[in-house]
């Protein structure tokens, strides 16, 4: 399933040079995005970057001052909320306290005037569906979070939009419950067969559930991509940090081989670095790399193209993995993680050994913004 590779894969959801403003205030700013169906699509950021916005303007809540939102190549602007074939769930729930768990489901569908006989066997879906069969009867106040939210999610579906809005929808569950219920909401997606938008900002959750990310700052698109893209491939500084750990080494070009460019820090440490984009001599050049892609030992590898020497500054061990804090002698802190699989126990380092770490020109990428 990858659409976004097909050239002649039809596009289902696109924001066409939107931009909303709420006031004196940009929001959005003349943002463009393509979103095919069945897709779950993911828009990452940082709290005010204004994904919320976005879902909000594709329900129909708000309308963008500028530009177009098109579903199924039908320009949406004028439509009102429920007349959209998309459905929102929020992240309060918003679930009727006074009401059972099947009456809850049922709300949507009895004010479309669907007949009982029908409504009854959709709620009987719906709860099997979201494995709540036994709840029925209950009201929210007896259930817990996660199976209130999932009380959500069935009536969120019930009505079987064509796309399903979730805004933070996890935001209310604990981390165990939440990554759970990441693979449920996969799962069901895949079962429907809908398109999912959901708006978050943690990054593991997006990684997790979304077949493609659109990270937003400020309002603006930073990169669209699958999350191993946009982990092993980061297009500019923001996107790397804001996509797992990353390190840095910042520098200027000193000098270019056919594929190859050798980067020197301020401090005179240089590396070699993969870059057959070449960049202009003397620019402002970084080389991202992650740490797992970093090896850490005690003593100089011999075959190593980029080979730095330093002190261990930390040892965390966390369980799958161990992460290694690196002061360079330069004074640039490296993290470097080893699974612990995979641990080489002869090589035992502890706090304030001299480590060297070293790494592959073609570990990380090259960014020049
Ligand atoms: P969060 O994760 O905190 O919800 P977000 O990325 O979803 O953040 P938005 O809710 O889309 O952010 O808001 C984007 C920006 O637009 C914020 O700075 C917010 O203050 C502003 N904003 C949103 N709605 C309005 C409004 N109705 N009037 C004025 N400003 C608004």
């Amino acid at each position: 399933f990858a659409p976004w590779n097909d050239p002649n894969a039809k596009p289902y959801i696109q924001f066409d040079n939107v931009t909303k403003k709420f006031g004196d205030f940009t929001a959005v700013n003349n943002l463009s995005l393509t979103i095919f169906e069945r897709e779950f699509f993911a828009l990452l950021g940082a709290s005010g970057c204004g994904k919320s916005t976005l879902l909000r303007m594709l329900a129909g809540f708000e309308e963008p001052t500028a530009g177009r939102i098109l579903l199924d190549g039908q320009d949406l602007r004028g439509i009102p909320p429920y007349r959209r074939p998309v459905n929102m769930m929020f992240q309060s729930y918003a679930l009727f306290p006074h009401m059972t768990v099947e009456n809850n489901i049922a709300f949507g569908l009895k004010q479309d005037g669907m007949p009982k006989p029908e409504i009854a066997s959709r709620v009987a879906e719906m709860l099997k569906l979201v494995k709540l069969e036994q709840f029925a009867k209950r009201k929210p106040h007896q259930l817990s979070g996660g199976q209130r939210q999932r009380v959500a999610l069935a009536r969120s579906v019930a009505k079987r939009p064509k796309v399903l809005l979730l805004d933070e929808p996890l935001g209310a569950l604990d981390k165990k419950l939440r990554e759970e219920t990441q693979f449920e909401l996969m799962d069901l997606q895949q079962n429907l067969g809908l398109t999912f938008v959901v708006v978050t900002h943690d990054q593991e959750e997006a990684m997790t559930m979304a077949d493609r990310i659109a990270i937003i700052d400020k309002g603006e698109v930073m990169q669209v991509a699958t999350p191993a893209e946009v982990y092993e491939a980061p297009t500019s500084r923001f996107v790397a940090h804001f996509v797992g750990n990353v390190n840095m080494f910042e520098g200027k070009v000193a000098e270019q081989t056919a594929n190859t460019t050798r980067i020197a820090g301020s401090s005179g440490a240089q590396i070699v670095v993969d870059n057959a984009a070449k960049t202009a001599a003397g620019a402002d050049i970084v080389f991202a790399i992650r740490p797992e892609k970093i090896k850490i030992s005690s003593k100089k590898p011999a075959d190593a193209v980029n080979a730095l020497e330093g002190e261990v500054y930390d040892i965390a061990y966390l369980g799958d993995m161990t992460v290694f804090h690196v002061r360079l002698d330069d004074g640039q802190m490296v993290r470097a993680s080893t699974m612990n699989a995979a641990r080489i126990t002869e090589d035992p380092l502890s706090w304030n050994d001299r480590a060297w770490v070293s790494f592959r020109p073609d570990a990380g990428v090259v960014l020049t913004r």
